[in-house]
């Protein structure tokens, strides 16, 4: 039986299909074909032959093993895909969640890559990436958390308000002085939380213009408060929302300085300055005055000339003794007062000072005593003259506050680690509304009886300093027509 298989019609030259024909007669001979005929002057096709069932049974064979091969090259293909596809899809996954983390600031790199293909080169990339990200956060926060310490730890009262006036910071400083607690204020508009008209107009304005401000405030009646503020915008980026919203800056700083202390002091200087005038003028337009009426005739007045000079000599002898404690109080302030410090016998120094007082206590009809002194009183540690200065001048005003027939006493007891010094008198008496202030400069209760019995209003305040320096205190207790008490006490010497 004639099997043929048709070839694929060559379309060649003449020597082609002689080649051509030469080799199918090759292979028909290698495959032992029964016959075999090759046209190829007359036609395009190539005619083999060979025995049907052979040819029927080989091609079955190949068939087989070409799905057999096939099948598994198609198996171990499937294989290679699923495991390369496989590593692939779990790299991208490594990616996928480093870029995940990474947003959330966990910045751990990721695993090295060995492999030196595109994805690799993607987690080199990312790595480093993470890692200048990581050092540019980390000093960032340092930096952030360093300002934050530096800022809550200001006296300043300092905030920070956003483009909308809400509060965005404020350190504890800000909270204590708007007397709120600094916990939850962030978030909360200005209003809220500023209860000042002339802070809040600042800050509108420094946010509107984009300039900074200054201003001064001052609130509380009871114990008024001065600061100084300063509102500074924080200038927006290009294209901010401020800017859209007709706003100059993004936000302002505004910083609160207490300035009350500067403001007293200012004040107390102007007193200062104003009473020690005043204090100056009364004795000197007096001694003008007297001079002047003594040169215009009263010379000659053998009955009033000597009272004249007597008056010019009082006012004298005041101006010098309001020099001498001015200085006197200066130079304690200035801390120039040389203080020899020596362990002292206060009971000898009681009963000396209250020895030299006792003259001017029986002109003006008082019995002055040392209280019952302990002989075993411990000694107590401070300059002897300046101890002795600040007993006679608590004596001194005793004497000049306490009318005839009344009685002082002096007396002294250890109380802790300090002496304390007690002068009590049955005088006249303070008012409590001026205890607290009789030791400041000039302050007196009656200035007109003080003045008459030459005190210049600086006693009390020499002997308040001269006190704390020694490190003790001085403290009054009186009451209005039944008498006072001063106390000082004073560091005992070990
Ligand atoms: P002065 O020179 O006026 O005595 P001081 O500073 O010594 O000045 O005293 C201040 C004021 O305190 C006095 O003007 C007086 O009003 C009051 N004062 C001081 N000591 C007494 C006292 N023992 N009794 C009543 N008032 C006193």
């Amino acid at each position: 039986m004639a099997l043929g298989t048709f070839l694929k019609p060559v379309r060649a030259n003449p020597f082609w299909k002689l080649g051509l024909a030469c080799l199918v007669l090759l292979v028909a001979v290698i495959i032992g074909a029964d016959f075999c005929v090759v046209h190829i002057f007359h036609s395009d096709a190539i005619l083999v032959g060979a025995p049907a069932a052979r040819i029927n049974h080989d091609l079955a064979n190949v068939r087989r093993d070409l799905w057999v091969i096939s099948f598994v090259i198609l198996l171990i293909g499937i294989g290679i895909t699923l495991l390369v596809s496989r590593r692939y899809v779990n790299r991208v996954q490594h990616l996928e969640d480093f870029s995940r983390r990474a947003a959330g600031g966990d910045f751990r790199p990721l695993p090295q890559e060995q492999v030196d293909d595109e994805l690799g080169d993607l987690a080199r990339a990312l790595n480093d990436m993470a890692a200048h990200l990581s050092a540019t956060i980390r000093s960032l926060t340092e930096e952030r958390n360093r300002s934050a310490a530096i800022l809550r730890s200001m006296v300043e009262g300092i905030a920070v308000v956003d483009a909308r006036g809400r509060v965005t910071f404020c350190n504890d400083a800000f909270a204590k002085i708007w007397s709120i607690g600094s916990i939850g204020i962030e978030g909360k508009p200005t209003v809220e939380v500023i209860r000042q008209p002339d802070v809040l107009a600042l800050i509108r304005q420094a946010l509107a213009g984009g300039q900074a401000l200054d201003g001064e405030i001052s609130f509380g009646s009871a114990n008024p408060r001065s600061f100084s503020v300063t509102v500074a915008p924080i200038p927006s980026f290009p294209g901010a929302i401020a800017a859209q919203q007709d706003i100059a800056s993004s936000g302002a700083v505004v910083v609160l300085h207490e300035i009350s202390d500067l403001r007293r002091l200012e004040q107390i200087r102007k007193d200062f300055v104003a009473n020690v005038s005043h204090e100056l003028r009364t004795p000197l337009t007096a001694i003008q005055g007297f001079a002047e009426t003594l040169l215009t005739g009263a010379l000659e007045d053998q009955q009033h000339n000597r009272h004249f000079v007597e008056i010019i000599r009082d006012h004298a002898t005041r101006l010098s003794r309001l020099t001498n404690d001015l200085l006197k109080l200066s130079r304690i302030e200035a801390g120039k007062l040389d203080m020899d410090f020596q362990a002292v016998d206060l009971r000898l120094l009681i009963e000396a000072t209250v020895e030299s007082a006792q003259d001017a206590a029986n002109q003006n009809h008082l019995s002055l005593v040392a209280g019952s002194l302990s002989a075993n009183l411990p000694r107590v540690l401070g300059d002897a003259n300046l101890l002795r200065e600040v007993l006679r001048n608590l004596l001194d005003n005793a004497i000049q506050y306490t009318p005839p027939g009344g009685r002082i006493e002096v007396t002294a007891m250890a109380k802790g680690n300090s002496a304390i010094v007690t002068v009590a008198d049955t005088g006249i008496g303070i008012p409590q509304s001026d205890q607290s202030r009789i030791f400041e400069r000039f302050y007196r209760v009656d200035v007109t009886r003080s003045r008459e019995a030459g005190g210049t209003g600086l006693g009390l305040a020499i002997a308040k300093h001269i006190v704390e320096a020694h490190g003790g205190q001085i403290w009054v207790d009186s009451v209005v027509g039944e008498g006072s008490k001063f106390h000082f006490s004073l560091p005992l010497a070990v």
